[in-house]
């Protein structure tokens, strides 16, 4: 999963912008696999990261007499586009990272970094 990450280290955000592309219905993982190419084994495991992380959850689903999962983003942002280089869900430290830890998001460059991002696009033209 790691070496995954690294060789494709955009493809954990990929699959959060298709899961909330989907809204609040969420997708089965079975199409969001063949939408973006990937085994199942492979999909799986980014389904159940970012489960970890608390922003999807997966709901076993019966669909054509077998059970499947479908991925539910858990909160949705205003704007799907400001979810996409949001350094998170990419996030090598994401695992140790809490309000109260050593590496917090109160005290996270590269979070400050898009944030002040974010709303220069937003705020300044
Ligand atoms: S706040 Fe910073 S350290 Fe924490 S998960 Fe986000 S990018 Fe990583």
């Amino acid at each position: 999963m790691v070496e995954m990450e690294e060789e494709f280290p955009d493809l954990t955000s990929k699959v959060y912008k298709l899961i909330v592309e989907h809204g609040k219905e969420g997708i089965l993982q079975s199409e969001l696999w063949k939408a973006l190419n990937l085994t199942s084994r492979d999909g799986s495991r980014l389904a159940i990261r970012l489960e970890k992380r608390g922003i999807i959850k997966r709901e076993k689903v019966l669909n054509s007499g077998r059970w499947t999962y479908c991925l539910i983003p858990l909160r949705l942002p205003v704007q799907i586009k400001s979810i996409e280089t949001l350094p998170c869900i990419i996030c090598s430290d994401e695992g140790k990272c809490s309000p109260n830890g050593l590496i917090t998001p109160c005290k996270c460059v590269r979070l400050e970094r898009w944030v002040l991002q974010e709303y220069k696009e937003k705020h300044v033209s």
